[in-house]
């Protein structure tokens, strides 16, 4: 790839995808970078309740590959490259995008690459993933049909997973380290009305055991310290998500969860580098959150350039 382009988006997720069919209606040189396939984390998910203009739903990949579609309609460029680094042309009045496969210089530079599920931090966990231990309900449920299985975490994310997990296991234990969920209450209604859910309240994973594939988890109960040992074929991990920030560790200023920092124009703290969608501090996580943030990046990243 080579020129100087307008700009370049980092992440063809909802934020990132939004901003393209903008930056393209305005008739800006655009290319989105995307290290896997776009549409961004919540493919992973297997139904969207709560978008805007969908009162039945509608399936996250149908969802996306209509973002996907109108950001090209509209000229933006998808490229399959994983960005590394973002470092200043020498002249000083643009970015070097570095991906993978080449480099991308750019008069603006937009910040969308989400965030990543975070993990318990527990001994087996990492070898036991793909072996019993998963992030991903929709990807790897069906793979514990008739089996006793766990879900960690009590945000929307675990109770939504926990209900879906149903379709396939014999049980699902939910395990929370307090007595009260965070998840929005529809969703708990829906849990509590789950007969195949047990909760285990004010309770949390001490250690995930087996030695080829998940045998089960230690359980510690946080008021009295008890221990118990539950046999398990599975255990899905919901605790909430980190940004991904690698990118622009040590360029952009980050706050203490990692997140970038934004102006409510969406400029970070380095001129001509924009921000959007989960990675940005104070955002609550939604796609139509990152839709807005998205669209509010590209709008200003217009500006941006008109001025300079
Ligand atoms: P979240 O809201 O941050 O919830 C994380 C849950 O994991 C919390 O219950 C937390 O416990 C627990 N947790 C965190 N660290 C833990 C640890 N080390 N050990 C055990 N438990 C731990 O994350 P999320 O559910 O992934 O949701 C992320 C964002 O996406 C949220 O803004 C959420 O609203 C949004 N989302 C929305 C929908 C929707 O349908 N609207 C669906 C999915 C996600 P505490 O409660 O004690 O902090």
């Amino acid at each position: 790839m080579s020129g100087r382009h307008d700009v370049v988006i980092i992440g063809a997720g909802p934020a990132g995808l939004s901003a393209a069919i903008y930056t393209g209606r305005a008739r800006l040189d655009t290319i989105v970078l995307e290290k896997a396939i776009p549409g961004g984390q919540i493919l992973i998910t297997d139904w969207i309740e709560n978008y805007p203009g969908f009162p039945d739903g509608v399936a996250p990949f149908e969802l996306m590959e209509n973002f996907r579609k109108g950001a090209v309609k509209f000229g933006a460029r998808i490229v399959t490259d994983a960005a590394r680094t973002i470092r200043r042309d020498p002249d000083g009045k643009a970015w070097i995008v570095a991906g993978g496969k080449a480099e991308y210089p750019a008069r603006a530079v937009l910040v969308t690459s989400g965030a990543q599920y975070r993990r318990l931090g527990l001994k087996n966990e990492g070898r036991l993933i793909g072996r019993g231990v998963s992030y991903c309900a929709t990807c790897d449920g069906a793979f514990f049909c008739d089996a006793e299985i766990a879900m960690i975490g009590g945000g929307d994310t675990a109770l939504m997973e926990a209900v879906f997990l149903t379709k396939f296991a014999s049980k699902v234990h939910l395990i929370h380290r307090r007595d009260a969920l965070r998840g929005t209450k529809i969703l708990q209604e829906r849990l509590l009305a789950n007969p195949r859910i047990e909760i285990h309240w004010s309770t949390v994973v001490e250690e995930i055991l087996g030695a080829e594939n998940v045998e089960g988890v230690v359980l510690r109960h946080v008021k009295d310290g008890a221990l118990e040992t539950l046999p398990l074929k599975g255990v899905f991990v919901s605790i909430g998500m980190d940004p991904t920030n690698d990118v622009v560790q040590g360029l952009l200023r980050l706050n203490e969860r990692g997140e970038i920092v934004v102006d409510p124009l969406m400029s970070t703290s380095e001129k001509g580098i924009f921000a959007a969608g989960d990675v940005i501090a104070a955002t609550p996580h939604q796609v139509a959150t990152a839709v807005g943030t998205g669209v509010h990046a590209a709008i200003s990243i217009g500006d941006y350039l008109a001025e300079n």
